[in-house]
């Protein structure tokens, strides 16, 4: 559900800020070097919900193919950045079964046509109580969701000729996955880790050592480099996150 906590969150402005650093662009993209032998992935972070909840949009600018990460919300504000992008929506890709970060996969799927993969099984319950927690919540238009396939850990996902990992990262939900490009050194961790921070971990069959667990047996092996888009906020890498992040740095766990 929503990360309310101020630590996890920063401005559209500041999160735009941080993007075209990176990307030195002024469009706001970031470019994933996957390859020298292949054209680089795309990708455009769009916060949606009042939430700001980060949809991420990756395509292949040599397919013209793309998918959405996390569509949380705001239907036409996501196909309008596909639009303006010339990307034609193959799938949706969904990190866990909260409502800011499903709540528009089924009417996105509807209007492309697409399937939704993941997120694992053991969210299914949450994707079911979308339109209820909207309700609870103040946040409207949100669909429960059906998803096309699960996802389990070591599962491979593929984009324009790009591969991507799935690892089952349970903690914050049951059903959660990260799913990340190693060539590229990029991920996208949903509510898992932030900059800083880590997942929320009191809601319903949330589990801290389970969270713990995920972020340093599941993710640390994926390498320092690599860089991650969380949920909310702005982005950082694993390394970064290893030296000073306070709840799950090597100093904090004992590991130096
Ligand atoms: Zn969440
Ligand atoms: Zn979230």
């Amino acid at each position: 559900m929503p990360e309310l906590k101020p630590a996890q969150h920063c401005s559209i402005d500041r999160l735009v800020c941080i993007i075209t650093a990176v990307s030195h662009k002024p469009t706001g993209r970031l470019i994933i070097m996957t390859s020298p032998n292949h054209t680089a992935l795309q990708i455009q972070i769009i916060p949606v919900t009042p939430l700001q909840q980060n949809t991420s949009l990756i395509w292949s600018p040599t397919s013209g193919e793309g998918v959405f990460i996390d569509p949380g919300g705001e239907t036409q504000k996501l196909l309008m950045a596909a639009k303006q992008n010339n990307v034609k929506i193959v799938a949706i890709w969904l990190t866990h079964g909260h409502l800011d970060h499903a709540g528009a996969a089924a009417e996105i799927a509807e209007i492309t046509g697409c399937p939704i993969i993941g997120p694992h099984k053991d969210d299914q319950w949450l994707l079911d109580d979308i339109e209820a927690q909207g309700a609870k919540y103040g946040i409207s238009g949100g669909r429960n969701v059906t998803p096309t396939r699960y996802l389990v850990d070591g599962d491979e996902l593929e984009l324009g000729g790009h591969k991507f990992g799935v690892v089952h990262c349970p903690g914050h939900t049951p059903g959660h996955v990260v799913i990340y490009n190693k060539q590229g050194a990029f991920s996208f961790v949903g509510d898992v880790l932030f900059k800083g921070s880590i997942g929320r971990t009191d809601f319903p069959k949330g589990n801290h050592q389970q969270l713990l667990d995920s972020i340093t047996q599941k993710l640390w092996p994926l390498g320092n480099d690599m860089r991650f888009v969380p949920g909310h906020g702005p982005m950082s890498t694993f390394g970064e996150e290893r030296a000073s992040n306070q709840f799950v740095g090597d100093a904090v766990l004992n590991r130096s």
